[in-house]
């Protein structure tokens, strides 16, 4: 055992990644494709509510 027990966590947006888990302005949202859940950092979770709401069109980013 190392006592590394850090969670990495990667957006699924943009890929930055927090190497102690999700920080708490961070959302967790269900993966489109049913393989459980994906973490969106809080910068992405503003845009994704925004593209939600139009549909998450791919070619925004
Ligand atoms: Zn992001």
């Amino acid at each position: 055992m190392s006592g590394d027990d850090t969670v990495t966590v990667t957006c699924a947006s943009c890929g930055a990644v927090a190497d102690d888990g999700p920080p708490l302005d961070w959302s967790t949202q269900l993966s489109e494709r049913g393989r459980g859940v994906e973490h969106v950092c809080a910068r992405c979770s503003r845009e994704n509510l925004r593209s939600i709401e139009a549909r998450l069109s791919p070619e925004w980013w």
